[in-house]
Protein backbone atom coordinates (compact mmCIF):
# COMPACT_ATOMS: atom_id res chain seq x y z
CA UNK A 1 0.00 0.00 0.00
CA UNK A 2 1.59 3.31 -0.99
CA UNK A 3 1.29 6.20 1.13
CA UNK A 4 -0.35 9.25 -0.01
CA UNK A 5 2.23 12.08 -0.87
CA UNK A 6 1.72 15.49 0.55
CA UNK A 7 0.89 17.52 -1.91
CA UNK A 8 -0.48 20.55 -3.32
CA UNK A 9 -2.33 22.09 -6.72
CA UNK A 10 -2.90 25.94 -7.31
CA UNK A 11 -3.49 27.41 -10.53
CA UNK A 12 -4.23 31.22 -11.85
CA UNK A 13 -5.60 32.71 -14.67
CA UNK A 14 -2.25 35.36 -14.99
CA UNK A 15 -3.02 38.82 -15.21
CA UNK A 16 -2.99 39.22 -19.31
CA UNK A 17 -5.53 36.04 -20.53
CA UNK A 18 -9.44 36.43 -19.57
CA UNK A 19 -9.90 32.60 -19.08
CA UNK A 20 -7.76 29.92 -17.66
CA UNK A 21 -7.06 27.43 -19.84
CA UNK A 22 -4.76 25.17 -17.83
CA UNK A 23 -6.14 22.61 -15.74
CA UNK A 24 -4.29 20.54 -12.36
CA UNK A 25 -5.06 17.44 -10.05
CA UNK A 26 -3.68 16.74 -7.16
CA UNK A 27 -4.96 13.22 -5.80
CA UNK A 28 -3.84 10.32 -3.49
CA UNK A 29 -1.44 8.60 -5.76
CA UNK A 30 -1.68 11.30 -9.19
CA UNK A 31 -0.51 14.25 -10.06
CA UNK A 32 -1.29 15.70 -13.77
CA UNK A 33 -1.02 19.35 -15.19
CA UNK A 34 -2.13 20.15 -18.57
CA UNK A 35 -2.55 23.30 -20.80
CA UNK A 36 -5.16 23.78 -22.95
CA UNK A 37 -5.05 25.88 -26.43
CA UNK A 38 -6.59 26.91 -29.36
CA UNK A 39 -9.79 27.11 -31.26
CA UNK A 40 -12.65 28.74 -30.78
CA UNK A 41 -13.21 28.13 -26.22
CA UNK A 42 -11.25 24.98 -27.17
CA UNK A 43 -8.18 25.41 -24.45
CA UNK A 44 -9.63 25.24 -20.91
CA UNK A 45 -12.06 22.03 -22.60
CA UNK A 46 -9.04 20.47 -23.48
CA UNK A 47 -7.29 20.38 -20.87
CA UNK A 48 -10.51 19.66 -18.74
CA UNK A 49 -11.56 16.95 -20.39
CA UNK A 50 -8.08 15.67 -20.43
CA UNK A 51 -7.34 15.68 -16.86
CA UNK A 52 -10.65 14.88 -15.66
CA UNK A 53 -9.98 11.28 -17.84
CA UNK A 54 -6.76 10.74 -16.76
CA UNK A 55 -7.56 10.86 -13.38
CA UNK A 56 -9.56 8.01 -13.51
CA UNK A 57 -6.36 6.63 -13.54
CA UNK A 58 -5.82 7.52 -9.83
CA UNK A 59 -6.00 4.16 -7.82
CA UNK A 60 -3.34 2.07 -5.88
CA UNK A 61 -1.40 -0.11 -8.39
CA UNK A 62 0.80 -2.86 -7.20
CA UNK A 63 3.78 -2.30 -9.55
CA UNK A 64 5.11 0.64 -11.22
CA UNK A 65 4.66 -0.59 -14.81
CA UNK A 66 0.90 -1.25 -14.69
CA UNK A 67 0.30 2.55 -13.70
CA UNK A 68 2.58 3.37 -16.49
CA UNK A 69 0.12 1.42 -18.82
CA UNK A 70 -2.46 3.00 -16.89
CA UNK A 71 -1.53 6.26 -17.63
CA UNK A 72 -0.62 5.21 -21.19
CA UNK A 73 -4.03 4.27 -22.41
CA UNK A 74 -5.61 7.07 -20.01
CA UNK A 75 -3.85 9.53 -22.27
CA UNK A 76 -5.16 7.52 -25.90
CA UNK A 77 -8.48 7.77 -24.51
CA UNK A 78 -8.55 11.21 -23.46
CA UNK A 79 -7.33 11.72 -26.88
CA UNK A 80 -10.16 9.92 -28.39
CA UNK A 81 -12.61 11.87 -25.81
CA UNK A 82 -11.49 15.58 -27.74
CA UNK A 83 -11.71 14.09 -31.51
CA UNK A 84 -15.11 13.30 -30.33
CA UNK A 85 -15.82 16.03 -28.90
CA UNK A 86 -14.58 18.01 -31.78
CA UNK A 87 -16.44 15.91 -33.92
CA UNK A 88 -19.83 16.92 -32.38
CA UNK A 89 -18.84 20.37 -31.47
CA UNK A 90 -16.44 21.69 -34.95
CA UNK A 91 -16.27 24.96 -33.58
CA UNK A 92 -13.65 23.65 -30.99
CA UNK A 93 -11.53 22.51 -34.12
CA UNK A 94 -8.42 23.19 -33.43
CA UNK A 95 -7.89 22.32 -29.88
CA UNK A 96 -5.68 20.73 -28.04
CA UNK A 97 -3.69 20.49 -24.45
CA UNK A 98 -0.35 19.38 -22.91
CA UNK A 99 -1.01 16.86 -20.64
CA UNK A 100 1.96 15.74 -17.57
CA UNK A 101 1.31 13.50 -15.04
CA UNK A 102 2.94 11.15 -12.47
CA UNK A 103 1.63 8.40 -10.65
CA UNK A 104 3.16 6.89 -7.46
CA UNK A 105 3.74 3.74 -6.72
CA UNK A 106 5.76 2.61 -3.32
CA UNK A 107 9.30 3.82 -4.02
CA UNK A 108 8.68 4.38 -7.91
CA UNK A 109 6.44 6.86 -10.21
CA UNK A 110 4.87 6.27 -13.35
CA UNK A 111 5.60 9.30 -15.72
CA UNK A 112 3.60 10.12 -19.15
CA UNK A 113 4.25 13.31 -20.39
CA UNK A 114 3.42 15.08 -24.43
CA UNK A 115 3.52 18.89 -25.01
CA UNK A 116 5.78 21.73 -23.08
CA UNK A 117 4.13 21.43 -19.56
CA UNK A 118 7.10 20.23 -17.43
CA UNK A 119 7.69 17.85 -14.69
CA UNK A 120 10.49 18.48 -12.15
CA UNK A 121 12.57 16.80 -9.90
CA UNK A 122 14.03 18.11 -6.93
CA UNK A 123 16.44 15.38 -4.99
CA UNK A 124 19.30 16.68 -2.40
CA UNK A 125 19.33 20.34 -3.53
CA UNK A 126 19.47 19.84 -6.98
CA UNK A 127 16.15 20.00 -9.32
CA UNK A 128 16.79 17.96 -12.86
CA UNK A 129 13.81 18.42 -15.09
CA UNK A 130 12.86 14.92 -16.13
CA UNK A 131 10.61 15.53 -19.13
CA UNK A 132 11.60 16.89 -22.97
CA UNK A 133 9.61 20.10 -24.46
CA UNK A 134 7.94 18.44 -27.62
CA UNK A 135 8.31 21.91 -28.73
CA UNK A 136 9.98 22.90 -32.49
CA UNK A 137 12.84 25.30 -30.83
CA UNK A 138 13.62 22.11 -28.13
CA UNK A 139 13.87 19.99 -31.86
CA UNK A 140 16.37 22.88 -33.05
CA UNK A 141 18.26 21.83 -30.25
CA UNK A 142 17.86 18.76 -30.46
CA UNK A 143 19.34 18.67 -34.02
CA UNK A 144 21.91 21.07 -33.02
CA UNK A 145 20.76 23.29 -34.99
CA UNK A 146 20.61 26.45 -32.68
CA UNK A 147 21.44 26.30 -28.68
CA UNK A 148 19.34 26.41 -25.77
CA UNK A 149 20.06 30.13 -25.16
CA UNK A 150 18.95 31.05 -28.45
CA UNK A 151 15.83 28.57 -27.90
CA UNK A 152 15.05 30.60 -24.84
CA UNK A 153 14.44 34.04 -26.65
CA UNK A 154 13.30 32.32 -30.06
CA UNK A 155 10.36 33.90 -31.49
CA UNK A 156 8.73 30.13 -32.36
CA UNK A 157 9.37 29.20 -28.48
CA UNK A 158 5.42 28.32 -27.84
CA UNK A 159 5.17 26.09 -30.95
CA UNK A 160 4.07 22.58 -30.03
CA UNK A 161 5.03 19.42 -32.34
CA UNK A 162 2.99 16.98 -30.01
CA UNK A 163 -0.12 17.33 -27.70
CA UNK A 164 -3.23 15.89 -27.23
CA UNK A 165 -6.27 16.64 -29.54
CA UNK A 166 -8.11 16.54 -32.42
CA UNK A 167 -4.91 16.06 -35.14
CA UNK A 168 -3.61 12.66 -34.77
CA UNK A 169 -5.01 9.62 -33.66
CA UNK A 170 -1.85 8.12 -32.39
CA UNK A 171 0.28 10.70 -30.65
CA UNK A 172 3.79 9.62 -29.09
CA UNK A 173 3.83 9.94 -25.32
CA UNK A 174 6.26 9.69 -23.66
CA UNK A 175 5.95 7.03 -20.48
CA UNK A 176 8.87 5.79 -18.38
CA UNK A 177 9.32 5.08 -14.68
CA UNK A 178 11.62 6.69 -12.23
CA UNK A 179 12.70 5.17 -8.78
CA UNK A 180 11.91 7.96 -5.56
CA UNK A 181 12.81 8.33 -2.50
CA UNK A 182 11.71 9.95 1.16
CA UNK A 183 12.53 13.84 0.61
CA UNK A 184 11.94 14.01 -2.72
CA UNK A 185 10.00 16.98 -4.24
CA UNK A 186 8.05 16.27 -7.85
CA UNK A 187 7.33 19.22 -9.50
CA UNK A 188 4.67 19.74 -11.95
CA UNK A 189 3.77 22.91 -14.18
CA UNK A 190 2.68 24.48 -17.02
CA UNK A 191 4.87 26.72 -19.08
CA UNK A 192 3.30 29.56 -17.40
CA UNK A 193 5.53 29.23 -14.52
CA UNK A 194 8.67 27.57 -16.20
CA UNK A 195 8.81 30.51 -18.82
CA UNK A 196 9.00 33.29 -16.28
CA UNK A 197 10.50 31.98 -13.18
CA UNK A 198 13.88 29.85 -13.40
CA UNK A 199 14.70 26.96 -12.51
CA UNK A 200 17.39 28.63 -10.10
CA UNK A 201 13.99 30.35 -8.50
CA UNK A 202 11.64 27.24 -8.29
CA UNK A 203 15.24 25.22 -6.68
CA UNK A 204 15.27 27.95 -4.11
CA UNK A 205 11.62 27.96 -3.33
CA UNK A 206 11.44 24.20 -2.73
CA UNK A 207 15.16 23.75 -0.91
CA UNK A 208 13.54 26.66 1.31
CA UNK A 209 10.19 26.30 1.79
CA UNK A 210 8.58 23.37 3.77
CA UNK A 211 4.97 23.15 2.89
CA UNK A 212 3.68 22.37 -0.49
CA UNK A 213 0.95 24.46 -0.25
CA UNK A 214 3.43 27.93 0.42
CA UNK A 215 5.73 26.94 -1.93
CA UNK A 216 2.80 26.27 -5.24
CA UNK A 217 1.71 29.83 -3.39
CA UNK A 218 4.73 31.25 -3.51
CA UNK A 219 6.17 30.09 -7.19
CA UNK A 220 2.76 31.20 -8.52
CA UNK A 221 3.20 34.88 -6.59
CA UNK A 222 6.37 34.83 -9.01
CA UNK A 223 5.50 34.21 -11.64
CA UNK A 224 2.42 37.21 -11.02
CA UNK A 225 4.71 39.23 -10.12
CA UNK A 226 7.02 38.67 -13.55
CA UNK A 227 3.69 40.22 -15.20
CA UNK A 228 2.18 36.35 -15.68
CA UNK A 229 0.96 37.07 -19.45
CA UNK A 230 0.04 33.05 -18.93
CA UNK A 231 -2.14 30.93 -16.96
CA UNK A 232 -0.40 29.41 -14.74
CA UNK A 233 -0.34 25.84 -12.80
CA UNK A 234 2.02 24.26 -9.99
CA UNK A 235 1.53 21.05 -8.51
CA UNK A 236 3.92 19.71 -6.39
CA UNK A 237 4.55 15.73 -4.24
CA UNK A 238 6.31 15.71 -1.73
CA UNK A 239 7.28 12.01 -1.28
CA UNK A 240 7.51 11.64 2.30
CA UNK A 241 3.60 11.26 2.35
CA UNK A 242 0.92 11.73 5.14
CA UNK A 243 3.30 10.16 7.74
CA UNK A 244 5.06 12.89 7.88
CA UNK A 245 1.97 15.27 8.21
CA UNK A 246 -0.30 13.27 10.22
CA UNK A 247 -2.82 16.36 9.82
CA UNK A 248 -2.45 17.06 6.61
CA UNK A 249 -5.15 18.15 4.68
CA UNK A 250 -6.90 16.00 2.12
CA UNK A 251 -5.12 16.35 -1.66
CA UNK A 252 -6.84 19.53 -3.52
CA UNK A 253 -8.13 17.43 -6.31
CA UNK A 254 -8.86 19.51 -9.47
CA UNK A 255 -7.71 23.12 -9.85
CA UNK A 256 -7.87 25.26 -13.00
CA UNK A 257 -10.52 24.30 -16.20
CA UNK A 258 -11.16 21.08 -14.86
CA UNK A 259 -12.27 22.87 -11.45
CA UNK A 260 -15.06 24.23 -12.92
CA UNK A 261 -18.05 23.32 -14.65
CA UNK A 262 -17.71 23.64 -18.54
CA UNK A 263 -19.65 26.67 -20.02
CA UNK A 264 -19.39 27.45 -23.58
CA UNK A 265 -21.60 30.18 -25.90
CA UNK A 266 -22.48 28.83 -29.63
CA UNK A 267 -20.13 30.28 -32.40
CA UNK A 268 -23.20 31.89 -33.51
CA UNK A 269 -23.91 33.54 -29.76
CA UNK A 270 -26.46 30.93 -29.52
CA UNK A 271 -25.73 29.18 -26.15
CA UNK A 272 -25.94 25.71 -25.94
CA UNK A 273 -25.07 22.79 -24.54
CA UNK A 274 -22.11 20.74 -25.59
CA UNK A 275 -22.45 17.27 -25.35
CA UNK A 276 -19.26 15.55 -24.29
CA UNK A 277 -18.94 11.72 -25.24
CA UNK A 278 -19.34 9.41 -22.15
CA UNK A 279 -18.37 12.65 -20.16
CA UNK A 280 -19.91 15.53 -18.52
CA UNK A 281 -23.39 17.94 -19.99
CA UNK A 282 -22.65 20.99 -18.63
CA UNK A 283 -23.16 24.38 -20.81
CA UNK A 284 -19.78 25.29 -21.41
CA UNK A 285 -18.18 28.89 -20.63
CA UNK A 286 -17.91 31.69 -23.18
CA UNK A 287 -13.82 32.47 -24.13
CA UNK A 288 -12.63 34.95 -26.86
CA UNK A 289 -10.66 32.95 -29.30
CA UNK A 290 -7.39 31.97 -27.92
CA UNK A 291 -3.63 32.04 -30.26
CA UNK A 292 -3.38 28.67 -31.57
CA UNK A 293 0.28 27.71 -30.83
CA UNK A 294 -0.24 23.96 -32.26
CA UNK A 295 1.39 22.78 -34.71
CA UNK A 296 1.42 19.22 -36.72
CA UNK A 297 4.42 17.37 -37.06
CA UNK A 298 5.15 16.63 -40.14
CA UNK A 299 8.86 16.45 -41.84
CA UNK A 300 8.43 18.92 -44.59
CA UNK A 301 6.45 21.38 -42.27
CA UNK A 302 9.82 21.82 -39.85
CA UNK A 303 11.93 21.70 -42.42
CA UNK A 304 9.75 25.00 -43.73
CA UNK A 305 9.94 26.32 -40.63
CA UNK A 306 13.65 26.26 -40.45
CA UNK A 307 14.39 27.03 -43.47
CA UNK A 308 12.11 30.20 -42.91
CA UNK A 309 13.90 30.58 -39.76
CA UNK A 310 17.41 30.41 -41.55
CA UNK A 311 16.19 33.24 -44.45
CA UNK A 312 14.75 35.41 -41.05
CA UNK A 313 18.13 35.28 -39.34
CA UNK A 314 20.22 35.84 -42.47
CA UNK A 315 18.12 39.27 -43.58
CA UNK A 316 18.45 39.95 -40.28
CA UNK A 317 22.17 39.75 -39.64
CA UNK A 318 22.58 41.65 -43.55
CA UNK A 319 20.43 44.40 -42.13
CA UNK A 320 22.56 44.60 -39.19
CA UNK A 321 25.66 44.85 -41.22
CA UNK A 322 24.43 47.29 -43.40
CA UNK A 323 23.26 49.48 -40.31
CA UNK A 324 26.83 48.97 -38.93
CA UNK A 325 29.25 49.92 -41.53
CA UNK A 326 26.36 52.88 -42.46
CA UNK A 327 26.65 54.06 -38.77
CA UNK A 328 30.92 53.69 -39.26
CA UNK A 329 30.91 55.18 -42.34
CA UNK A 330 28.75 58.08 -40.88
CA UNK A 331 31.07 58.97 -38.02
CA UNK A 332 34.54 58.71 -39.82
CA UNK A 333 33.12 61.11 -42.24
CA UNK A 334 31.85 63.61 -39.47
CA UNK A 335 34.82 63.03 -37.92
CA UNK A 336 36.69 64.09 -40.98
CA UNK A 337 34.70 67.54 -41.83
CA UNK A 338 34.93 68.68 -38.25
CA UNK A 339 38.75 67.85 -38.78
CA UNK A 340 39.53 69.76 -41.91
CA UNK A 341 36.79 72.54 -40.49
CA UNK A 342 38.53 73.14 -37.28
CA UNK A 343 42.18 72.81 -39.78
CA UNK A 344 41.02 76.17 -41.38
CA UNK A 345 41.28 77.84 -38.19
CA UNK A 346 44.69 79.87 -36.94
CA UNK A 347 45.60 81.49 -33.54
CA UNK A 348 48.36 82.68 -32.09
CA UNK A 349 49.24 81.97 -28.54
CA UNK A 350 52.06 80.71 -26.73
CA UNK A 351 54.13 77.50 -26.65
CA UNK A 352 55.37 75.02 -24.98
CA UNK A 353 58.73 76.64 -24.73
CA UNK A 354 57.25 80.33 -23.81
CA UNK A 355 57.76 81.39 -27.32
CA UNK A 356 54.57 83.18 -28.95
CA UNK A 357 53.49 81.06 -32.07
CA UNK A 358 50.76 80.63 -34.72
CA UNK A 359 49.01 77.73 -34.32
CA UNK A 360 46.32 75.93 -37.10
CA UNK A 361 43.52 74.63 -35.71
CA UNK A 362 41.23 75.33 -32.48
CA UNK A 363 42.40 75.18 -29.13
CA UNK A 364 40.26 71.67 -28.01
CA UNK A 365 41.55 68.34 -27.48
CA UNK A 366 39.13 65.61 -27.90
CA UNK A 367 40.80 63.10 -25.07
CA UNK A 368 44.39 62.54 -26.03
CA UNK A 369 43.95 64.27 -29.68
CA UNK A 370 44.76 67.95 -29.70
CA UNK A 371 43.09 69.65 -32.51
CA UNK A 372 45.83 71.74 -33.13
CA UNK A 373 49.45 72.36 -33.82
CA UNK A 374 52.46 75.09 -34.57
CA UNK A 375 52.32 76.12 -37.92
CA UNK A 376 54.79 78.69 -37.13
CA UNK A 377 57.50 79.33 -34.58
CA UNK A 378 59.31 82.98 -33.33
CA UNK A 379 62.01 84.30 -31.05
CA UNK A 380 59.20 86.39 -29.46
CA UNK A 381 59.26 85.56 -25.63
CA UNK A 382 55.71 85.87 -24.14
CA UNK A 383 57.46 87.60 -20.96
CA UNK A 384 59.13 90.09 -23.33
CA UNK A 385 55.67 91.55 -24.29
CA UNK A 386 54.15 94.57 -22.59
CA UNK A 387 51.53 92.89 -19.47
CA UNK A 388 48.46 93.61 -21.70
CA UNK A 389 50.18 92.00 -24.99
CA UNK A 390 51.05 89.20 -23.04
CA UNK A 391 47.36 88.42 -21.38
CA UNK A 392 45.97 88.38 -24.63
CA UNK A 393 48.52 86.18 -26.21
CA UNK A 394 48.72 83.63 -23.16
CA UNK A 395 44.39 83.89 -23.58
CA UNK A 396 45.32 83.21 -27.63
CA UNK A 397 44.30 85.94 -30.06
CA UNK A 398 42.43 84.52 -33.03
CA UNK A 399 43.23 85.02 -36.81
CA UNK A 400 41.32 84.82 -39.76
CA UNK A 401 43.37 83.49 -42.03
CA UNK A 402 47.47 83.08 -41.86
CA UNK A 403 48.03 86.22 -43.12
CA UNK A 404 46.21 88.06 -40.21
CA UNK A 405 48.19 85.58 -38.12
CA UNK A 406 51.20 86.29 -39.95
CA UNK A 407 50.04 90.26 -39.11
CA UNK A 408 50.00 89.77 -35.09
CA UNK A 409 52.78 88.06 -34.67
CA UNK A 410 54.63 90.71 -36.61
CA UNK A 411 53.08 93.93 -34.65
CA UNK A 412 54.04 91.49 -31.57
CA UNK A 413 57.39 91.26 -32.79
CA UNK A 414 57.89 94.74 -33.25
CA UNK A 415 56.50 95.18 -29.55
CA UNK A 416 59.19 93.02 -27.76
CA UNK A 417 61.98 94.80 -29.80
CA UNK A 418 60.46 98.41 -28.98
CA UNK A 419 58.74 97.63 -25.85
CA UNK A 420 56.25 99.78 -27.10
CA UNK A 421 53.42 100.38 -30.25
CA UNK A 422 54.95 101.84 -33.49
CA1 LIG B 1 0.56 28.05 -21.30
Amino acid sequence: MTVTPLSAAVSHVGKIRSNNQDSGYAGRHLFIVADGMGGHAGGDVASAIATKRLAEADTDYSVAEDAEEALRSAMIAANSLLAETVFEHSELTGMGTTVSGILRVGDQVALAHIGDSRIYLFRDGELEQVTADHTFVQRLVDSGRITAEEAAVHPRRSVLMRVLGDVDAAPEIDTKILDTKPGDRWLLCSDGLSSYVSEERLSTILGGVRSPQDAADRMVKESLDHGAPDNVTVVIADIDGVDAAPDAAEPAGFVGSAAAPLMFDGAEDERRPIRLPTLLLHPLKSTPPEDAHFEPEREEFLEQLIEEDRRRANRRRITWLVVVAVAIAAIVAAAALAYQWTQTHYYVGVADDGTVAIFQGVQQNIGPISLSQVEQSSEVRADDLPTFERQQVEATINADDLRDALDILDRLNRLAETGAEP
